[in-house]
């Protein structure tokens, strides 16, 4: 039988042979190793190894496997809380080398990358990568879920993007996953998360736009469901080069948020255009144009300034979300939408949010991918509250769902992995992302690379309550 100090001393053997750093939890700097973006997920777990390579995962993982402890991956910790609790922390932040190719449009990324590593690696080569909304979240949790970026309508899902991974499994071995070698893994890995391994490089297709006509335009949100009505209508006149979003915000009184700001609710419609700013400026102008219009942003933007169309927190915040997959929009869905929320000003939920999808993401075929048939829905629909003030978490994910209930007729019977939400995710929201075609097919996958379970153990355990026997 192993005892404590047999722990101890692998543990220290662990921190002699990998080159990155090896945090026991009473080590000083295990609190820095293991925190997550969202300060509403508290990782405590007894191992974190910040791996330095491909090697040091490896590692890590064989240590996991031998001590028999779940296994958790984090990049940046934007993602909904799989968290470790007793078992082993891989970091995977320093892995974030960025190397592209311009005569072949691709990148091969490292899998602690964010966005904003890839973005500015592509720029002075003319290209840029279907990143999203926020720059500093990590390119493979972000791609593992799909991957609704900002030129979706015009360039599908991120995830469609992925050419090849390579990837450690639960045994220990590194292999590479790609539409010739291991198809199964490389299926379950474009869009069905971080269940199958950790992946420490990825290789991903990049669009020839380092500069893109994008931006927001804000309006006074007292007349907000008619300016959401006018929104919906437009998006409904739209080319697939356009792909924009909508969100109501009230801005808290917190010092990253400029002062004339705060306690303002506006609504922002934002907008980023693969077209010339001629056609773009005609497009817009049913919308820029409207009355009462203000700061309005538009413009054409080299692609390394992106993260300035939604203007999201870069620094850690405690955030609670939930979100879901719309079919349609409607004026109806507009108005249950703008009842649940209630009087906006105090809305638990501090920021609403509908994406417009379709265009080039519903063209791939359901059967490619675990995303299945979520390429066919119309919207995105997101709410985001930060626990503050009169604010508790259980307050915005009570105000979240009666969101969702409301609009429950619009409501796509499966909602996208990346947009589930930030907190309380359960095993049955997990397992109502995907059809049952596609959880068949991925249950068969984690049963040949994962059999024990080690890589979300410590998360929902969708994964092991679903297998048979
Ligand atoms: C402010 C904000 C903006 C967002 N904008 C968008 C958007 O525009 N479009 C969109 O589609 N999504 C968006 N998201 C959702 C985001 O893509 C997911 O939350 C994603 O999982 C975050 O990945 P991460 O690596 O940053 O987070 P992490 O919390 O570090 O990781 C999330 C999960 O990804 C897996 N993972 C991470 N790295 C690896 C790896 N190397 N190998 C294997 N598994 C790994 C793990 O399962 C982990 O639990 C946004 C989220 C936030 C908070």
């Amino acid at each position: 039988m192993q005892t404590a100090s047999d722990f101890s001393q692998e543990l220290a053997q662990l921190a002699q042979v990998v080159t990155g750093t090896v945090y026991a939890c009473d080590s000083p700097g295990y609190e820095d190793s293991c925190a997550a973006w969202n300060r509403a997920i508290d990782h405590r777990p007894s191992v974190v190894v910040e791996a330095e390579s491909a090697e040091d995962v490896q590692k890590a993982v064989r240590f996991a496997t031998r001590h028999r402890l779940p296994i958790t991956t984090q990049t940046t910790g934007h993602g909904q809380p799989q968290i470790a609790a007793g078992g082993l922390l891989v970091q995977m932040k320093r892995l974030n080398r960025v190397v592209v190719d311009s005569a072949n449009q691709t990148a091969s990324v490292g899998g602690g990358a964010q966005w904003s590593d890839v973005i500015a690696a592509a720029y002075p080569a003319g290209l840029a990568p279907l990143s999203g909304s926020s720059p500093g979240v990590g390119v493979v949790g972000y791609l593992l879920g799909g991957g609704y970026g900002l030129m979706l309508r015009t360039y599908g899902l991120t995830v469609d993007q992925l050419r090849r991974a390579k990837v450690v499994l639960a045994d220990g071995s590194l292999v590479v996953a790609s539409e010739s070698e291991n198809p199964d893994l490389f299926y379950a890995l474009r869009g069905g998360g971080g269940a199958f391994g950790i992946v420490v490089e990825l290789e991903i297709g990049l669009v020839p736009h380092a500069e893109v006509f994008a931006g927001s335009v804000a309006f006074d949100a007292s007349n907000g469901a008619e300016i959401f009505k006018t929104w919906m209508a437009w998006t409904k006149t739209l080319p697939d080069e356009i792909t924009s979003g909508i969100f109501v915000i009230t801005f808290p009184p917190v010092p990253f948020v400029p002062e004339f700001l705060h306690g303002r609710s506006l609504v922002f419609v934002t907008a980023c255009s693969t077209l010339s700013p001629e056609e773009s400026e005609l497009l817009l102008a049913p919308i820029r144009s409207r009355p009462g219009a203000e700061l309005d942003s538009f413009r054409m933007m080299p692609y390394t300034e992106s993260g300035s169309i939604y203007n999201e927190p870069v620094d850690p915040l405690p955030l609670v979300g939930r979100g879901a997959m719309l079919t349609d929009l409607d004026e109806a869905a507009v108005e249950a939408l703008f009842h649940a929320i209630g009087p906006i000003p105090q809305s638990p939920n501090l920021m609403i949010q509908i994406r417009h999808l379709d265009g080039a993401s519903a063209r791939i075929p359901a059967g490619a991918t675990p995303i299945g048939d979520r390429r066919n829905g119309g919207y995105l629909l997101y709410a985001l509250g930060v626990p503050m003030g009169p604010h508790s978490p259980q307050s915005i994910a009570a105000h979240g769902e009666g969101i969702l209930d409301a609009l429950e007729p619009w409501i796509h019977a499966r909602a996208p992995l990346n947009w589930i939400g930030e907190a309380s995710i359960t095993a049955e929201q997990i397992r109502g992302v995907y059809d049952d075609a596609s959880f068949e097919r991925l249950i068969r996958v984690k049963k040949q690379v994962d059999p024990d379970n080690r890589f979300d153990k410590a998360g929902v355990g969708i994964w092991m309550a679903a297998q048979p026997g």
